[in-house]
């Protein structure tokens, strides 16, 4: 019952936000049950390098197979997951899943050696047993740390700098060589912390991908972001391409790999591999 002011207060308190509360409870509590009942599924999607034509890696990306509302998307219940703490035990799960996976491919497949990026939340990135949670895991699967990869939004990293920089220091100390920054551009970037962080690689955001080849202020920037993570030393990465003139812009413009729908959505573990199985097939004669 919302708080009575001056007669008319029930008013606030509409049906309307009766059920978006009892939604989110609802969700809330599936969301609890969801790990043990085996409901979250991982999804790959492909990274090319655009030197090669060669499918390298892939990005996994969770998903929520709820068994009244379908496949739900990461938008909806990310944030939840991150707001009541249960990302932390979901992202150990995905870590989990994803090494298992690796493993299996490499010892079952005809899968050429891939690099499979997890993404983590800020809540693991503070956890000061980080670095080991994830050194165990690959210890468990038998998985080396080369063939994982990891990424951080710049926002994350920018939420307390300095106990990110020692975080991804020990998670370096692992042995693991691929540490990206996702969603680059779109977070508040200090350059001189970018060159503290131990990370090797900037995802371009997909908000500035979008308007290529057209849009004069994402030409600029995205040139802009090529020409600084090269001078740094780092890899570009292009998230979010979709159609073959943005894929020729970046080709052009010095982008090393691209991500998107133009190569492939996410997709679940078997059709990734029948996809990469394919690409390396036919990529020996014809680029993308
Ligand atoms: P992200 O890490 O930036 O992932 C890229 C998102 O862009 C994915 O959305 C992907 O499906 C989508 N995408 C890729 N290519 C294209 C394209 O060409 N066109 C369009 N329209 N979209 C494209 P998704 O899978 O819905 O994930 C959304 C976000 O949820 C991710 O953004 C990431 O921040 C978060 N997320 C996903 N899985 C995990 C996870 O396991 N742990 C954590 N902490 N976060 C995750
Ligand atoms: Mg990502
Ligand atoms: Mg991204
Ligand atoms: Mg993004």
């Amino acid at each position: 019952r919302a708080k009575e002011d001056g007669g008319n207060g029930y008013r606030f308190f509409t049906s309307e936000m009766n059920t978006l509360a009892s939604d989110r409870l609802e969700m809330e509590n599936g969301l609890r049950r969801a790990l043990a009942r085996g409901e979250f599924e991982v999804y790959y999607q492909p990274k090319l390098n655009l030197a090669d034509g060669r499918i390298i890696g892939a990005e996994a990306l969770l998903r929520w197979r709820h068994p009244q509302r379908g496949l739900v998307s990461p938008g909806e219940f990310i944030p939840i997951l991150e707001e009541t703490g249960l990302i932390e035990q979901v992202g150990s799960w995905v870590l989990q899943a994803v090494c298992q996976q690796i493993r299996l491919w490499q010892t079952t497949s005809a899968l050429p050696p891939l690099v499979i990026a997890v993404n983590l939340s800020g809540r693991q990135l503070q956890r000061s047993n980080l670095a080991t949670t994830i050194a165990d895991i690959l210890e468990e699967t038998g998985v080396e740390p080369r063939f994982l990869e990891l990424e951080v939004t710049e926002s994350m990293l920018m939420h307390d700098p300095q106990c990110a920089v020692d975080v991804l220091m020990q998670i370096r100390n692992k042995g693991i060589l691929h540490i990206d920054v996702d969603d680059f551009g779109t977070g508040y970037s200090s350059l001189s912390y970018l060159k503290q962080f131990p990370i090797d690689c900037l995802k371009l955001d997909k908000s500035f991908v979008d308007g290529l080849p057209l849009d004069e202020d994402d030409i600029a920037i995205s040139q802009a972001v090529i020409a600084m993570a090269h001078s740094l030393r780092l890899t570009v990465i292009a998230e979010g391409v979709e159609r073959e003139e943005q894929l020729a812009f970046l080709r052009d413009n010095g982008c090393d790999i691209i991500q998107g729908y133009i190569i492939s959505p996410p997709v679940p573990a078997p059709a990734f591999a029948q996809l990469v199985l394919a690409h390396s097939q036919q990529h020996s004669t014809t680029l993308p």
